[in-house]
């Protein structure tokens, strides 16, 4: 009997690839075969996202792709599951997609396999069972790098943000759990690891007694750092993202780990005090500098990058300066600048109008767009001379392509494959997305 196909897309962050990852484990242990080819599929997966409507029409304009393949296979079974459904409380968002045969939030993934078989019991079985969904191991996309999740769901109800309604509220990982899927990575040749949590640092372990004797932090995140730097064969670690108010002395301290990368990114989202207030981001512009002043200080040659929002409702041309004002004053390697979009459900919708115009927004946009690449070309050209290490990824036509500890991407010539290898490259030429040179 010929395997079952399924095809699976995902967008979104990089929680929702680790969350494809589980979804390709469940699938491949009920017997389907994964195929990059949508009218092969008898089942397609869609993990959505829905942090802004763009990502959302996304998939509403899938859907008419997948009613002309369902006149053709009319066994064919379409799932969405992710931050859509999580969200989607009065079901209208749903009853948009009314060919969609299956929808659920990611928590609900260990009933998948049940699920298929009430739909075609012919076709799936049930027997193997998933347990606790974020018991399932990934099936990694990478053998060098994994994403492990920590902690999913949010307890900080940002007004603009749809996380705490689409994932629920915080949940952490045992640190004993945590630590097995580590080790058991790294036996399988994985070097680079990197955490995931919505608010990553303000993980709190179920389980403290996981932790060793010998860990010298009480901050349950910095102690996590430190017996993930114990683990043999792991080389790198990082972690995404953490939210300001944790960035304890400790999780400071933590980034001087000599396995931690030479990388933070730290969403601020925005530079003015009633915009953050608005924002229910719980900090001030004068806290948040006052921290990248600390990290510097503790560890100098660090790079930070950050996430910001611009045209969040009611913030004046003054307000967004401030934002400029504050991303000088930090002098980010790299940022991601969204334009605010008013999402459904969220206590910004209810509360405030999404009233700055759109092209004032992509005016915004692109000030810190333009501020953003001066700053980086500017911070990469000091690069040249240096030597970074690289964790190479890619190989071809003689070329080695890799990230640096510092998550810049770097190319050097070699004649060898180094996939999967850490090498040192001394960079002799910097532009603003990529650093080139040769190996040491
Ligand atoms: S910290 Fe704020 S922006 Fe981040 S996931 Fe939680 S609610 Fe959303």
């Amino acid at each position: 009997m010929t395997r079952p196909k399924y095809h699976l897309i995902t967008y979104g962050c990089q929680m929702n690839k680790s969350d494809s990852e589980r979804i390709s484990t469940v699938l491949d242990r009920m017997g389907l075969e994964e195929t990059p080819a949508e009218a092969e599929a008898d089942l397609i997966l869609i993990n959505s996202c829905s942090v802004r409507q763009t990502a959302e029409d996304r998939i509403f304009g899938k859907m008419r792709d997948f009613a002309a393949l369902k006149e053709k296979r009319p066994g064919l079974v379409v799932g969405v599951t992710g931050c859509l459904p999580g969200r989607d409380r009065d079901g209208k968002i749903r009853a948009r997609m009314p060919l969609v045969d299956l929808y659920f939030p990611i928590r609900d993934l260990p009933q998948l396999p049940r699920w298929l078989a009430e739909h075609n019991p012919g076709l799936y079985n049930s027997d193997d069972l998933a347990e606790d969904y974020l018991k399932v191991h990934p099936r990694y996309a990478s053998e060098k790098q994994a994403y492990v999740t920590i902690q999913t769901g949010c307890n900080k109800f940002c007004t603009y943000c749809v996380v705490p309604f689409s994932r629920g509220l915080e949940k952490n990982r045992s640190v004993a759990d945590i630590l097995a899927e580590i080790r058991d990575r790294a036996d399988h040749g994985t070097v680079e690891v990197t955490l995931l949590g919505q608010t990553v640092n303000s993980y709190r372990a179920p389980d403290r007694a996981g932790f060793s004797a010998a860990n010298p932090y009480k901050d349950d995140f910095a102690a996590l750092l430190w017996e993930v730097n114990q683990v043999p064969g792991i080389e790198r670690i990082h972690y995404t993202a953490p939210h300001p108010i944790h960035m304890t002395d400790e999780v400071i301290d933590a980034l001087t780990l000599p396995k931690h990368v030479n990388y933070l990114h730290l969403p601020v989202q925005a530079g003015d005090n009633e915009v953050l207030r608005r924002m229910n981001r719980r900090y001030t512009r004068e806290l948040y500098i006052d921290l990248i002043k600390k990290i510097r200080a503790k560890k100098p040659d660090i790079c930070i990058g950050t996430d910001i929002i611009v045209g969040f409702s009611g913030e004046s041309a003054e307000q967004f300066e401030r934002t400029v004002d504050l991303y000088k004053q930090c002098d980010f390697d790299i940022s991601y600048t969204a334009m605010y979009s008013v999402r459904s459900g969220t206590a910004a919708h209810k509360a405030f109008k999404d009233d700055v115009p759109q092209v004032e927004k992509k005016r915004r946009w692109l000030d810190l767009q333009n501020l953003m690449e001066e700053t980086v070309l500017r911070k990469n050209q000091a690069f040249v001379g240096r030597e970074v290490e690289v964790l190479v990824d890619s190989w071809s036509d003689g070329v080695a392509g890799g990230t640096s500890r510092e998550m810049k991407v770097v190319r050097c010539n070699s004649k060898e494959d180094l996939r999967g290898r850490i090498v040192k490259v001394r960079v002799t030429k910097a532009m603003e997305w990529l650093l080139s040179g040769g190996r040491v």
